[in-house]
Parts: structure tokens; sequence; C-alpha cells
């Protein structure tokens, strides 16, 4: 499928997903995790979120098994410090504007533990190097929530400070400092390129389901939820080729399915930008036009089988269009533009109808039509 359903560049979107989105990759329970997170927390993505629960785990592990190690007042201070120091950037990270830097940014939450750990080595007597393997937990984060190949990034100041905060450089901690290096590195990389297999799948997955096969345009999962921001002034326009049935009977369904095929193209190409279009069913589309009223609706529609025909469309089209206004729902649009296509369908076909002038907005108006709408397309 080599198509985003998307016509124009707007990119696919969860309705009021106003933060970055938790990945579609990552497992239910991080997901939800992710999920119930604050709003003032989020700054950074996933990434952030992650690299401030590093933080926050490290900390909580080191708070709960100091005290087996009987830290003298000296390293108490050491440890508030560094807590404190925790605390800062704990607070700064939730502010910063990480949305304008590198995706590679969030490596500060990695370097700040390690950092904090060297301090504990270096500072402490009786604490010193019980927290080294935290190291690999910092290789675990960049690996799933950083680029890939960052961890290479990591390790020149990942090994001078798993140096620091281990005992004096003896041969056994350099041989050690050579092992553990290259296990952080295996660590980081496997991860990585298991995440990014796994994101490159949910992307398809996303994008297919969102995407009518054979047309490649968007299919009416996607239309419903671009339909749910839909806002007045909107424009909803139903399409129906006309007699397309007797095109399937006498030249075949694969020629029609060839058909709906260009026509699917021909509005992919030719809508504006931010419009938008999904085959809605058979050989029914919708198209969502923003801001445009229904008369200059009606003049893109116009223009749409100005091109279809020109390019020698083997059927002509019909269509009905219903504009939103402040009291009026896209559901009742998308049905008062049904009433308006089987006008256009009536008076002759190849032309369209809006809902005002067909009287679209009568009578079928209303809850119970719209689920009436759903047996009828
Ligand atoms: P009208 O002008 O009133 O719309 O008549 P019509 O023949 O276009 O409408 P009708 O609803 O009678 O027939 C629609 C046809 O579309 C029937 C169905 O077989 C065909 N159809 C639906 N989906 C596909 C598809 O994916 N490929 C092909 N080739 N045909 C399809
Ligand atoms: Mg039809
Ligand atoms: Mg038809």
């Amino acid at each position: 499928m080599s198509q985003d359903p998307v016509i124009g560049a707007a990119a696919p979107q969860v309705p009021g997903d106003d933060h970055p989105r938790v990945p579609a990759w990552a497992p239910p329970w991080l997901r939800g995790g992710l999920a119930h997170v604050p709003s003032r927390w989020r700054g950074g993505g996933p990434a952030g979120v992650a690299g401030r629960a590093l933080l926050l785990v490290t900390g909580t592990l080191v708070a709960l098994t100091v005290w087996v190690l009987s830290p003298g007042t000296g390293d108490v201070l050491v440890l508030a410090g560094v807590a404190a120091a925790a605390v800062v950037l704990l607070g700064a990270s939730s502010v910063l504007p990480w949305q304008r830097w590198s995706p590679r940014a969030p490596i500060v939450f990695p370097l700040a533990v390690m950092v904090a750990l060297a301090v504990l080595g270096r500072g402490t007597e009786q604490v010193a190097g019980a927290y080294v393997p935290f190291f690999v937990l910092c290789f675990v984060y960049v690996g799933v929530f950083l680029p890939p190949h960052t961890a290479y990034g990591l390790l020149p100041a990942a090994v001078p400070l798993y140096l620091l905060s281990s005992e004096a450089l003896e041969p056994t901690v350099v041989v050690r400092t050579v092992v553990v290096s290259c296990t952080w590195l295996l660590v980081a990389e496997l991860l990585a390129q298991l995440a990014r297999r796994q994101r490159a799948a949910a992307d398809v997955l996303v994008r297919d389901a969102r995407t009518d096969p054979l047309t490649t345009i968007g299919n009416r999962r996607d239309l419903e939820d671009r339909m749910v921001r839909l806002v007045p002034g909107d424009t909803v326009v139903v399409c129906d080729l006309d007699h397309f049935k007797q095109l399937n009977d006498t030249r075949g369904h694969a020629f029609g399915d060839q058909v709906l095929r260009e026509f699917g193209a021909m509005l992919a190409t030719h809508l504006r930008r931010d419009d938008y279009a999904a085959r809605f069913g058979g050989e029914e589309f919708v198209l969502l036009l923003h801001a445009s009223g229904t008369g200059p609706a009606m003049d893109v529609v116009e223009r749409l089988r100005q091109t279809w025909c020109d390019g020698g469309g083997a059927t002509t089209f019909s269509a009905g269009c219903a504009t939103l206004d402040e009291v009026t729902s896209a559901q009742q649009a998308l049905v008062a533009a049904d009433a308006a296509l089987y006008a256009a369908k009536r008076e002759g076909r190849n032309c369209t109808r809006s809902a005002e002038a067909a009287d679209g907005w009568g009578p079928r108006v209303g809850a119970d039509s719209v689920r009436d709408l759903s047996h009828e397309l």
C-alpha cells in the first residue's frame, strides 16, 4: 500500500490528541501507564515520561535499599544532594521545550542517573559501588525510547562514569568495564531494533485499518474519525457513481474495480490540500470540504466532475452536499447530503444537489435517521 489515506498534507491523528502519542508498539501495560500520566508531566512525549520514570525508579530503589548499607552522616549528605538534584531535574524536565530539540535529547535522563551513580561511588564510603548495576537500566531506556544507535553516543560518557562509580582501577575492573560496555551496547541496540520493527509493523496496521484497499484513499473508519472534527462551515459531500451496476454487468467487475480506483485517484489528486476523501462503501465516496460553505463546495464538486469527464471517466457521478451549521452535527450533515444525493439521482443523475435545495434537512434528520442511514448505505 503506497498511499496514505489522507488527502493533502494532514497527518493521521487521533481526535483530541494534543500530546505526543504513546507509541503504538508499546506493550499494553506501558501504554496504559503512560496514558494516565497527567498532561503537565508529559513533556518530551513517551521518552520524557519514561526518562522521569527512570529517575524515579532509580531513586526509589536506592531509597528502599540504602538503609541496609548503614550510611554514615557524610554519605547521607551526598545522598540528600543527589536526591535534591534529581528533584530539580524532574521539575525542569516537565517544562523544557522538548519538541524543539532532537529526539535524542532525552539522553540527559540516563546521563543524569549515571552522574548520580558516579557521585555516589566517589562521594560515599558504605554506599559506594552498590548501585552500579543501574547502568544497564540506562541503556535499556536508551534502546527502548531513543532512536537506534543513540547508545554509541552514551558510551563515551558511560565508561568513565562507570569507572568512577567502581572501586579502584584494577585489571579486573578494566576487563569488567570492557565486558559490561559490550553488554550495554548489545542490549540497547537489540531493543532499539526490536522497537523499530514493532513500530513499523504497528504503523502498517494502523494505516491499513484506515485505508480502503482498492482505492488507497481513506475508508469508512477513517472517515468517521475525521467527521468528529468537523466544525460549522465544513461541508459533507456524498458522491455515487451512476449506473455502476450496469457497468459491472456489461464490462465485468475487474473493469468496475479499475473505475473505482481511477475515481479514488482523481479525488486524491484534485481535492484541495486540506480537504479529504474516503470510500464510504461500494461505489459511494464521501468528501469533507473544510470551511467552504455550500456554494463553494458545489463549485468544487463541479470542478471534480469536469476533471472526471475530461479524463474519460467510464461513467458519471451524482453528488449531494450539506454544510454544517451551529446546530447540526456531522452525522446529520451526512444524512442530509445523502438525501440530496438521492434528489440528484431522481433529477436525472450526473449533477449535484444541496441539502437545502433538496429539502435534505427535512424529516429524515435526527438521531433515528442516522441509524437508518447505516442500513441504506
Ligand atoms: P445508481 O445510478 O442509482 O447509483 O445505480 P448503480 O447501479 O450505480 O447503483 P446500485 O446500488 O444498483 O449498484 C451498485 C453496484 O456497485 C452494485 C455492486 O455490485 C457494485 N459494487 C459495489 N462494490 C464494488 C466493488 O468493490 N467493485 C465493483 N466492481 N463493483 C462494486
Ligand atoms: Mg450506491
Ligand atoms: Mg451508483
